[in-house]
């Protein structure tokens, strides 16, 4: 059976979308390169998978920063895109039909065209408009490759723009629910990043889910010769006085590289690099349980049109703030993101429909339950979110005689991403602290993705693409 090279120029570990982008920017550049990934697949987080015949996606329910090339200046996906050496088509994306926050009192639609929100604040927020486009203003300006350490709050930064609370909640519920490792509040840089991701640049997908994503990047990497090894996980990196030699596998075998590139997180990175490390063991606190509801047509027929619905049904000009932290219950149900993959602009209906649920967790909870219990507490939470999501009014009826158009169900909780990626608590958006530079303090130790904070699909692909481009200058 094949196996490893004794020694590369650099290794990366993980075959998620940062270490694949990373892959393909160093193997371009005529770097010996292999990805070791633990796991059986590629994609970590944002994977796909067979369940009784049908292929789902892990995470899939937007590609953000839907920018196309045609229109200038370019935006971060056309010109990451342009880094790896992929054509736009290759992505197959096709434009969202149109999303939407709703909260009591106030609901706010956005598509791929800032005008339309824009619209909704005026005509539901007059008072505000001109904040919100002062606040537009700033996050469009804002340094978001600043690498500087430390968390810079962004609540209070909205707050000089914004002073409606429901307003406010209304702005950071897309934004904490698509990429806040932090209970309610997230960096500025970050907000200033999902502010651009999701209301200037908007959402696409493949017809075909994130599968063409992953098997352009895999099939660009191998043609450049890149070496990949699934089920090669990374028990320790090895260092010698503050300086990378290589890693040692689970089975042994040691790979020399005077680079690493760890897509892990930063506290498995610590655990991995052992005493050499100083590094933060944080592991962040947030997951979620996300629910799959296969259905017999698509989702627009039951009465579900929107691309992607976050919601929260607390009302924060009563005083009741949107909660973005931890559930104290197995799952909040006080919130939530809906999603259907049926409702972006393609050229042909899917044959079968889908609607996918996402509500915050308590990954404590989920990780403490029996086998027996788990699958049972699986169904019963998938059931009540989606009653709840119903009776807010955001959501079909899927009970009772609208029930027979549900062919199949699977449900996934902060066990389900533990086990797949190696996240302790499922933290979806890795550890609260993040390492903007990389760096880890040992020569040749860089991480990338999550947690160097750059979060999502398209974010983590330019993680993987920005170290690279460092060890390549
Ligand atoms: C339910 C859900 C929905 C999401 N929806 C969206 C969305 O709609 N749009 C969007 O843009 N983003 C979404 N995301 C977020 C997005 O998927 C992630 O931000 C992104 O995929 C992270 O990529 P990454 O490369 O940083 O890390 P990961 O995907 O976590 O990859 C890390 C890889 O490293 C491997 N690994 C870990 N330790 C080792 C080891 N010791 N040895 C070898 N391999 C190891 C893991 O197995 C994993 O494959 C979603 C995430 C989830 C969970």
């Amino acid at each position: 059976m094949a196996s490893p090279a004794e020694s590369y120029d650099v290794l990366i570990i993980g075959a998620g979308l940062s270490g694949l982008a990373a892959g393909i920017r160093l193997a371009h550049y005529e770097k010996r390169v292999a990805i070791l990934e633990r796991h059986t697949t590629i994609g970590g987080l944002n994977s796909f998978y067979q369940l009784r015949g049908r292929r789902h996606d892990v995470g899939l329910h937007a590609v953000t920063n839907f920018r196309p090339p045609t229109l200038k200046p370019l935006g971060p996906l056309a010109k990451l895109l342009r880094q790896l050496r992929i054509s736009w088509d290759e992505f197959d994306l096709a434009p969202q039909c149109g999303s939407r926050v709703t909260m009591p009192g106030a609901s706010l639609r956005f598509t791929n065209d800032f005008a339309g929100l824009q619209g909704d604040v005026a005509e539901q927020f007059p008072g505000q408009i001109d904040g919100f486009n002062r606040l537009d203003a700033a996050s469009m300006d804002a340094d978001t490759f600043d690498e500087s350490p430390g968390f810079q709050p962004s609540r209070e930064r909205v707050r000089e723009f914004i002073t409606d609370p429901l307003l406010e909640d209304l702005l950071f519920a897309p934004v904490l629910f698509y990429g806040s490792p932090t209970p309610h509040d997230c960096d500025w840089r970050q907000f200033a990043i999902l502010w651009r991701a999701l209301y200037r640049e908007g959402f696409g997908r493949p017809f075909d889910g994130v599968k063409p994503i992953l098997k352009t990047l895999v099939r660009r990497y191998k043609a450049l010769g890149g070496d990949l090894w699934l089920r090669h996980g990374v028990k320790a990196i090895r260092s010698s006085n503050g300086t990378i030699l290589g890693v040692t596998l689970d089975d042994g075998t040691e790979i020399d590289a005077p680079h690493v590139l760890s897509s892990a997180g930063l506290p498995q990175t610590a655990d991995l690099a052992g005493d050499a490390a100083e590094l933060p063991r944080d592991p962040g606190p947030l997951s979620f349980v996300e629910s799959i509801s296969v259905l017999d047509r698509p989702a627009a027929e039951l009465g579900y049109d929107d691309t992607v619905t976050f919601y929260s049904t607390r009302d924060p000009r009563a005083g009741d703030r949107f909660r973005y932290a931890n559930s104290e219950e197995p799952c909040d149900l006080t919130s939530g993101i809906a999603c259907s993959p049926d409702n972006y602009q393609y050229d042909a209906p899917h044959e079968e429909g889908c609607l996918r649920l996402t509500v915050l967790a308590n990954p404590q909870y989920w990780a403490g339950l029996e086998p027996d219990a788990y699958q049972a507490e699986k169904a019963r939470w998938h059931a009540a979110a989606l009653d709840a999501g119903r009776d807010f009014g955001v959501l079909p009826d899927l009970t009772g005689a609208q029930a027979s158009h549900v062919l199949d169900t699977d449900v996934f909780t902060p066990n389900t991403i533990t086990r797949f990626t190696g996240h302790p608590n499922g933290a979806v958006y890795g550890s609260a602290t993040k390492l903007r530079d990389g760096r880890t303090g040992l020569e040749g130790l860089h991480v990338i993705g999550t947690d160097q904070g750059y979060l999502g699909i398209v974010g983590a692909m330019l993680s993987g693409v920005s170290i690279a481009n460092r060890l390549l200058t």
